[in-house]
């Protein structure tokens, strides 16, 4: 979306030897991985680092961190490079600090409920250690995205609607400040009014404050029932009015997502199913098996009342695995419509009353542009995505996605909503900040940057215009 152009700062020699031998083979500058590491899964051009280094707990984090500043060199945080707004592209060159190294689970609290990881653990290992303990962490972003990476977008995903975001689920973080300082943001208490909350301010700060080296997350019970099922609709209307009457009903529903015509079609193809192609709801109720009948017969009786077909149970967790499966690799099963082509990722969302306003205005946008859209969405949010399928090297279909998104960015503010509901800005929704929070809010954001970070080394070209 920016055209803006950002001058590289010469990363010297000497600050490169010194790495190396604080860091030996730790330390890169094979094309391929600075090549990796300078680009995320979006279609938004690379920028790779100078060099990028592999960390292996806070201190050295912080050594390499008080090493760079020294030198006045940027420095890119990286946890799994799956963000989609350019985030990890190393805009003014420098040194990228890849956390993946630091994947410790520190502490599993059961009684609390909590448990305290390092930046580098992804959210599937955390998954797969909290098996046996009967507890889960719900955060779901499509990607097995690292829980630094998470923290610093702020993500979400699929059961947020439940469960709430990265900034309802972080208890506490330790971060190595832009001076190199190892500080620590809150201990392990639910709630404390002790001060400005630090914790929330670096979620989704996307590493232009500091980098996030241990998180304390909260952990929930897996629940004794769950199931889910799949719906098809007459209209796009008639789902996201079920949608906006089941949320506003209170029902705890933990997953409700929306896919239209075509995306049921391309997430059909790619994961061989066999799903209606017609407006679709995927849900998903966790409770009692008490509660999770009563949640499922009021939903039915809502979409029946709004023309929907029979709901297809998936009980089985094999079955739910499967679907829910199908639904995160639904971005790649759009790019596969049209082979070979990129896609653009729009991210609004909007108070849940105004959903199906912002989806279906956006539907017939995308229905008289000449560029294939899916549309899908974490709808009891009120957050949605279209991908928009287009070669970036062709002028004239960038210039169309671009009106296409800065419509969707325009409709959603309009309605008191959000230019991004999950993905962050990175630098490719820049243009959109100072729409969405005003100049006077924006000067704020600026000042708090320059306070904790006043050479701007910290991913620089990020999150706010102007830097
Ligand atoms: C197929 C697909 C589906 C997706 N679905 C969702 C979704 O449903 N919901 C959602 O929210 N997102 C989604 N995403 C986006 C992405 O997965 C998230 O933004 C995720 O949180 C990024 O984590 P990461 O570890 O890959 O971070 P990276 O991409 O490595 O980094 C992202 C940003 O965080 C900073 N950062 C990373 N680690 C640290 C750290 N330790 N300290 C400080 N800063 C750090 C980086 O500098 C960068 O600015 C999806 C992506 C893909 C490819």
């Amino acid at each position: 979306m920016s055209d803006r152009q950002y001058e590289r700062i010469k990363t010297p020699e000497s600050l490169i030897s010194a790495l190396r031998e604080m860091l030996g083979d730790r330390l890169s500058t094979a094309q391929a991985v600075l090549e990796q590491h300078g680009k995320d899964e979006s279609w938004h051009e690379a920028s790779p680092p100078d060099a990028v280094v592999f960390a292996t707990s806070t201190e050295e984090v912080a050594e390499v961190v008080k090493l760079c500043v020294a030198h006045n060199v940027p420095i890119v945080p990286f946890g799994t490079g799956s963000s989609l707004e350019g985030h990890v592209a190393a805009l003014r060159g420098g040194i990228c600090i890849d956390v993946s190294r630091m994947d410790a689970i520190l502490e599993v609290n059961n009684e609390d409920l909590d448990c305290r990881v390092q930046a580098g653990v992804t959210r599937e290992q955390l998954n797969d250690h909290l098996r046996d303990t009967g507890l889960f962490f719900p955060i779901d972003p499509g990607a097995n995205a690292s829980i630094g990476g998470m923290t610093a977008t702020r993500a979400s995903g699929t059961n947020a609607v439940r469960y709430g975001t990265m900034r309802d689920n972080v208890l506490s973080l330790t971060v190595v400040t832009p001076e190199g300082k190892i500080i620590k943001t809150a201990n392990r208490a639910r709630k404390s009014s002790a001060g400005y909350d630090l914790t929330r301010l670096f979620v989704g700060s996307e590493g232009t404050l500091g980098v996030i080296t241990e998180i304390g997350l909260k952990l929930y019970g897996i629940p004794e029932a769950m199931s889910a099922a799949v719906c098809a609709f007459p209209t796009v209307e008639a789902a996201v009015d079920t949608v906006i009457l089941t949320i506003q009903a209170g029902i705890p529903v933990a997953r409700i997502e929306f896919l239209d015509e075509l995306q049921v079609r391309a997430v059909n193809n790619y994961s061989k199913l066999d799903h209606k192609e017609a407006p679709t709801l995927f849900f998903e109720f966790h409770g009692t098996e008490a509660g999770v009948k009563e949640q499922a017969e009021f939903v039915q009786s809502v979409a029946e009342e709004y023309g929907a077909e029979e709901f297809q149970w998936a009980t089985r967790q094999e079955d739910r695995n499967k679907l829910w499966a199908a639904r995160h690799k639904a971005y790649y099963a759009s790019l596969q419509l049209e082979p070979g082509k990129a896609g653009m990722p729009t991210d609004v969302c909007v108070p849940i009353s105004k959903l199906a306003e912002a989806i279906t205005e956006t539907r017939a946008d995308c229905d008289a542009s000449p560029l294939t859209c899916t549309i899908i969405g974490h709808v009891g949010d009120g957050n949605f995505h279209t991908l928009i399928l287009l070669d970036p090297e062709d002028p004239a279909q960038m210039e169309e996605a671009n009106r296409l998104h800065k419509r969707m960015v325009e409709r959603a503010l309009k309605l008191g909503g959000t230019c991004t509901g999950e993905h962050g800005i990175g630098y490719g929704k820049l243009d959109f900040m100072v729409a969405e929070h005003g100049e006077d809010t924006i000067a704020m954001m600026r000042a708090i940057k320059a306070a904790i970070d006043p050479k701007g080394l910290m991913n620089p070209g990020k999150l706010i215009p102007g830097l």
